[in-house]
């Protein structure tokens, strides 16, 4: 199984996104482990650590980035992402708030936006900092509690319902879905209408569309054709007015 290796800070890049261009990433976990509430089936960074982990304090985050943008390097974006899950940090308001002050010092009209796995989103305090980052991503890629444990594979209890009715508080968030094909796939028939029923509910402002990553990391998946998933964005578009693109 090949798999990319970690990010060694706690700031990293900037890297090329397809969505936030020149990114400069923000890494809340650990910088051997990943982190996360998912293991997901595709994910690159390997199988998630269960067990003890130190994760950063505000402090280390926040003189890392003061250093690197110090050195002004050219960047879009400045992201929560890194090697799991950002918003499982106990002080990630107060990070977010410190990494907006520095951002207003150092970088003042950069973009701060947040990669996140929407499981977090029972917290308030994660409900308070998702409100002062200004582009918040939500994955959503499965539609119902056997596909969640097929693809996202929970290392902790979540529901699907939970975390569904939770993007439904949120006011038009933006979704980004991983849709699988191959043994596992969720790019049509019952998942694929349990998924487009929860994106319903949801009415995002922008559903994001992705197949992995190459190289695929299980054998139980398959990339889906990149004419499905424009095939999907455009039914999205025509049918529920809602706006979707693929990536
Ligand atoms: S949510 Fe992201 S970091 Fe976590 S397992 Fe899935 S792909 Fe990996």
């Amino acid at each position: 199984m090949p798999f990319i290796p970690m990010q060694k800070g706690f700031v990293y890049g900037p890297i090329a996104s397809k969505r936030l261009r020149r990114s400069l990433g923000i890494n809340l976990s650990p910088v051997d482990k990943k982190v996360c509430t998912f293991n997901c089936i595709y994910c690159h960074y390997g199988p998630t650590h269960v067990g003890q982990y130190e994760l950063p304090t505000a402090d280390e985050v926040t003189t890392a980035l003061e250093a690197r943008l110090k050195e002004r390097p050219l960047i879009d974006y400045i992201t929560f992402a890194g090697n799991g899950e950002p918003t499982i940090h106990p002080q990630f308001l107060e990070i977010v708030q410190a990494v907006r002050r520095v951002r207003d010092r150092l970088s003042a009209g950069t973009p701060i936006a947040l990669l996140s796995n929407s499981t977090q989103l029972t917290r308030g305090d994660v409900l308070e900092a998702v409100e002062l980052i200004d582009f918040p991503i939500f994955k959503l890629d499965a539609g119902d509690n056997a596909m969640l444990h097929e693809v996202n594979r929970p290392v902790a209890p979540i529901e699907l319902d939970e975390i569904v009715e939770y993007l439904c508080r949120l006011d038009a968030p933006c979704i980004q879905t991983v849709m699988v094909a191959g043994g596992i796939q969720t790019c049509e028939g019952p998942p694929f209408d349990s998924w487009l029923q929860a994106i319903g509910k949801i009415r995002p402002r922008l559903i994001q569309l992705y197949s992995p990553d190459s190289p695929i990391v299980s054998e139980d998946i398959a990339p889906v054709p990149p004419e499905r998933l424009a095939a999907i964005a455009r039914d999205i578009r025509r049918k529920m007015g809602l706006d979707a693109r693929p990536f």
